[in-house]
């Protein structure tokens, strides 16, 4: 196990420090074994059942060799949260040819090329001033991206993402952007040690996209849902998260602080 377990609908925020580096192939088979039984557990309990549930390996701050590993293991996709930073190692990996990486922090319009260059997947729209240049460099490299629409379910400034009450309009420019290919929206929870909040941040994804599927414009497919992380995905996954987003309970703990990716988040207290 790499991670501490806990009460099925506890969170794990505190406690982020106490998981182990992940140094070798078979820490990662064992990470990744873990984390895929607490996904069946988590789909048992609200009779889900796990393939409707994609496991997506977050690598951000680990180095090459690390994320070696974790291919070594079975990671076919990472996900990162800076485009740069992806950008490199998607330089210095291309030799695994299967290897496909997911963008899933805020994107500047000025890095708009580098994701359109490699990424399979883009987790974090929310302008429509990104979706453009996004499409202007797809377009040129003769390329398409899956793309998730992010939205703010916790009201807090401190997350990237749309307004639920934005959404519906933002989706209806969307089939203007003919090489992103809408998949559904993504969230980050609220966070908070009170399983409660958290919960009510991916019901409330759940319900917009329940609410938006019925009227989405031609060619917007709002089948997915991504949220939860580390600390979460067993309540997101409750909720009907289709894609989880994994780090440090695959990887090991950060030595950067979540507000690195996250500005003026506060420190983890609930
Ligand atoms: C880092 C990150 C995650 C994964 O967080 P962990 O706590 O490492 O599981 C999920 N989503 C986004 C957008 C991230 O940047």
């Amino acid at each position: 196990m790499s991670s501490p377990t806990s009460s099925p609908t506890g969170t794990l925020h505190a406690l982020h420090n106490q998981w182990p580096q992940a140094t070798s192939v078979d820490d990662f088979r064992a990470n990744l074994a873990a984390v895929h039984a607490r996904i069946a557990a988590a789909c048992q309990r609200v009779g889900r059942d796990p393939a409707g549930v994609r496991l997506l390996p977050v690598s951000k701050t680990k180095p090459e060799a690390t994320l070696r590993l974790a291919y070594a293991a079975g990671c076919h996709m990472l996900g990162e949260n800076k485009p740069q930073e992806a950008h490199g190692k998607w330089e210095a990996m291309r030799d695994l040819t299967d290897l496909r990486w997911s963008v899933i922090g805020h994107l500047q319009t000025n890095k708009a090329k580098l994701v359109a260059q490699f990424a399979s997947e883009f987790q974090a729209l929310d302008s429509l001033r990104v979706a453009e240049a996004l499409d202007r460099r797809l377009q040129a490299e003769g390329r398409a991206l899956d793309v998730f629409v992010q939205v703010n379910t916790s009201d807090e400034d401190s997350k990237y993402g749309l307004a639920p009450d934005d959404v519906a309009a933002f989706l209806r420019e969307l089939p203007a952007f003919s090489a992103l290919r809408v998949k559904g929206l993504m969230t980050l929870a609220m966070f908070s040690a009170e399983a409660d909040r958290v919960r009510t941040c991916f019901v409330q994804l759940r319900e917009l996209r329940d609410r938006l599927r019925n009227d989405a414009p031609a060619g917007i497919v709002l089948d997915e849902l991504s949220m939860g992380m580390s600390g979460d995905f067993e309540i997101a996954i409750e909720e009907g998260a289709t894609v989880v987003r994994v780090g440090q309970a695959i990887f090991g703990a950060r030595a950067t602080p979540d507000h690195h990716y996250w500005p003026a988040t506060a420190p983890v207290q609930a």
